[in-house]
């Protein structure tokens, strides 16, 4: 602790850390004590000298990612208790998730790592590092890891090139295998199977934090002629199917995921006329769509990836929403997602409004969705609730 360079904010700036927000941005900073190395552990003071928390130091405008608001050493040891406790408050949820071995064991500031995701996939974990620090203490994660699944832990994978900034550790592997060697493999979600590459996933992989959506989607699908919008490898869609759907049909930009869609209906139900994947662009589908569908989910990329592009962002969502009202038959059910951070709830709501009325189109709200329990949102961090769902019956 002692050796670590150490911090001080100007007044007036230490507020909201002294409120647990994990982010002090760079302009927050008045004074540094010592050299500046990204990824290091550095000492947060206020401008009376009163310790505020230490975390891991990045060059950019979030420039340290609290780990602590506790004088305390980030060591392997500090790893192991975050993920033990990471592990027990899952404990209830894996618990009660019959027949399901894929689930996130760490989210960001959701489990005090800012700047780790963990994702488990049977005997796999990939990790996922968003900040320099994180990626450098990787050895105390994996070790962690080991110490707490013991042998049911075989496969360690480190997926960070996408997500570490551009410029940091040029130089460095960012995509390897810790521990064996396992590239893809089967995993489970309330019984249905996926087929998942976690090498040349999206993501880890997969799309974890829509689990609970996705099942809920199977108590609206029988009879029902389905359109799983925005599908990736087709989870909507098997939820669908397994729960009595007539027809469902997959659309996705990428012949990629379709690809995968059409090998997980396969391995789920075998060869079959009920599905059908379509690769193309959603505006055009519906542009072109023959078929009316009574069943229709929207799940989007992040259409907002800053708050300067929000009013673009919004406009994308009535649009897209608009399309399904308009295609959708009487008696029918849309679910319809935003997955972007900067739109907040009911900015979403507002565009999906808008969309229902150029529709002319009777809507009512039948749940309000969000992220499963596997990704909590610390109390302080309110931005760690991104994932926000309409369910709509529409007359
Ligand atoms: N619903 C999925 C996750 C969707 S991720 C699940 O449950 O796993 C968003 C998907 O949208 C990606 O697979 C991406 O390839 C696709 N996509 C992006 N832009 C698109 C567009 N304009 N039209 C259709 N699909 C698009």
């Amino acid at each position: 602790m002692t050796n670590r360079t150490k911090i001080v904010l100007k007044s007036g700036k230490d507020q909201s850390v002294k409120r647990f927000h994990p982010w002090i941005f760079s302009g927050a900073i008045k004074k540094t004590y010592g050299p500046l190395v990204e990824g290091n552990v550095v000492d947060v003071y206020d401008n009376k000298d009163n310790f505020l928390g230490c975390g891991h130091y990045q060059i950019g405008s979030i420039a340290v990612r609290v780990l602590s608001f506790q004088e305390t050493d980030i060591d392997r040891q500090f790893y192991f208790n975050r993920l033990q406790t990471a592990l027990n408050i899952r404990k209830e949820l894996l618990q009660n998730m019959p027949e399901t071995d894929v689930y996130r064991l760490v989210h960001g500031e959701g489990d005090q790592l800012p700047g780790l995701i963990i994702d488990i996939y049977n005997d796999t974990a990939v990790l996922q590092m968003h900040s320099v620090g994180m990626f450098l203490a990787r050895d105390h994660i994996a070790e962690a890891l080991q110490k707490l699944y013991g042998s049911a832990l075989e496969h360690i994978y480190c997926k960070s090139s996408g997500t570490l900034p551009k410029k940091a550790l040029e130089d460095e592997q960012k995509d390897f295998f810790m521990m064996g060697d396992k590239v893809s493999g089967v995993v489970k979600e309330y019984g249905v199977k996926y087929h998942i590459n976690w090498l040349e996933g999206q993501k880890t992989g997969f799309f974890i934090d829509q689990r609970e959506n996705r099942r809920l989607l199977g108590d609206y699908a029988k009879n029902r002629v389905v359109a799983n919008v925005f599908g990736y490898t087709g989870g909507f869609s098997l939820f669908a199917m397994q729960n009595g759907a007539k027809m469902v049909h997959t659309i996705d930009s990428s012949a990629k995921a379709i690809d995968l869609t059409d090998e997980n209906v396969q391995l789920n139900f075998g060869e079959t006329t009920a599905h059908k994947g379509i690769a193309a662009d959603a505006f055009d589908f519906f542009a072109k769509a023959e078929d009316t569908y009574d069943l229709i989910v929207l799940d989007p990329p992040a259409f907002a990836k800053h708050h300067n592009v929000l009013s673009n962002a919004l406009q994308g969502y009535k649009r897209i929403n608009q399309r399904a009202f308009e295609n959708i038959g009487p008696n029918g059910v849309l679910f319809t997602f935003s997955c972007s951070q900067a739109v907040s709830p009911q900015n979403f709501r507002k565009s999906v409004f808008a969309a229902a009325a150029n529709a002319g189109r009777k809507v009512r709200i039948l749940h309000q969705l969000t992220q499963p329990a596997d990704h909590p949102i610390s109390i302080f961090h309110p931005e760690g609730e991104y994932l926000k769902g309409l369910v709509l019956h529409v007359e």
